[in-house]
């Protein structure tokens, strides 16, 4: 519990009103029921249990989304509802209830939802004591809202920088081995509950290392960053390419089945041979292949596409090797060859 809290942003916030709910309402709600003002206590009763409700949905369903904006919808009608049934005295209420829609959905749909229960108050043109005062509080619901707005429009951009940068490669623009990982979790996930066959390459520049010393450093991230774009040109957009280091490439092929990984396989080794042209002449790339069976996690399926890419690299490199599943054999046709360490790849 503590770390989904701690780890689900969204979820700490919808739970947060949720208690605020509980601990701020619940003492109105009494207050209404002793005071006579029945209705008022019902209002509230029904926020709460409203509130409660799409706390609970965001728990059992991970859906945080929809919660979000129930959550948003249900505060701000709360409002207009208690503003109706108090007047001025429950239009307090909308303020905050302004300000967390921000925090519970999109900047977009929070200015819908605010603008909607201002609309309504003012057609209803009850909560209000004078037209000095709709005035007053129209104007400052769009003061509210506004910066609201502002705050969580700059906050949504920095958040999705913060998450490209953790997520992806500078130079090439591709998704780094951190995102890799997670990919390769959830497609271990996918595969054992609805059996998606996975197909996973990872290939190394051959003697890369040549046009770094004869080129120059610079010359070299111009070759890698041409070769990102040519696999990614030469691939479908449900595959994915990571920059796993250096100048070692991973590509997850959802959907790829074991008799087709060999000539995907193949088309991309001699598209990086004929269309990858840097200072040095054409380079090559050696080619490693696994698919994803019933007993791989994430490590061994990774591992066994490394052994493949070590194989091809000691068979003279530019080639693709396939290395069977132990378990579910016919990933293609590749040698089989002993488990290696990939560190030291022969010369
Ligand atoms: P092999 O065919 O065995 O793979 O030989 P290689 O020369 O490609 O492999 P090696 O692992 O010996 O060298 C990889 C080189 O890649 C060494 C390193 O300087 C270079 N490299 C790693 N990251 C970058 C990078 O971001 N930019 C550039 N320009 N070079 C890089
Ligand atoms: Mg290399
Ligand atoms: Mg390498």
């Amino acid at each position: 519990m503590f770390y989904r809290l701690r780890h689900d942003f969204q979820l700490s916030i919808i739970t947060l009103l949720g208690a605020c709910a509980v601990f701020g309402i619940t003492p109105f709600a009494i207050f209404r029921f002793i005071t006579g003002n029945a209705l008022a206590g019902l209002t509230d009763l029904v926020i709460l249990v409203s509130i409660c409700a799409a706390v609970v949905y965001a728990w059992l369903t991970g859906d945080n989304r929809r919660a979000g904006f129930c959550l948003a919808m249900f505060t701000c009608t709360g409002g207009v509802m208690v503003a109706t049934l108090l007047g001025d005295v429950g239009l307090f209420w909308l303020y905050p209830a302004m300000v967390t829609s921000f925090f519970l959905t999109v900047p977009f749909v929070a200015v819908v939802v605010n603008s909607l229960a201002v609309v309504a108050l003012v057609i209803e043109d009850v909560a209000f004591d004078s037209h000095e005062q709709m005035l007053s509080f129209v104007t400052t619901c769009v003061v509210v809202s506004s910066c609201a707005y502002i705050f969580a429009r700059r906050n949504e951009h920095q958040r999705e920088r913060l998450e490209r940068l953790a997520t992806h490669d500078p130079l090439t623009g591709v998704k780094n081995r951190r995102a890799m990982e997670e990919e390769l979790q959830a497609a271990v996930a996918n595969y054992s509950r609805n059996r998606m066959p996975y197909a996973l390459i990872i290939f190394d520049l051959d003697h890369f290392k040549r046009i770094n010393d004869g080129f120059g450093h610079a010359r070299g991230d111009e070759a890698l960053v041409e070769c990102a774009e040519l696999i990614r040109r030469c691939t479908r957009k449900s595959d994915q390419l990571f920059r796993f280091g250096g100048e070692e490439f991973v590509l997850l092929m959802p959907g790829v089945r074991e008799s087709g990984i060999r000539a995907v396989a193949e088309n991309l080794r001699h598209k990086v041979a004929s269309e990858l042209l840097t200072p040095a002449g054409p380079i090559t790339a050696s080619f490693g292949v696994s698919c994803l069976d019933g007993t791989d996690d994430a490590e061994s399926w990774l591992a066994r596409a490394d052994e493949a890419l070590y194989e091809a690299k000691s068979l003279g490199r530019n080639r693709v090797v396939i290395r069977p599943s132990p378990v579910e054999p016919g990933c293609g046709s590749g040698t089989a060859g002993s488990p290696a360490s990939r560190r030291r790849i022969p010369d």
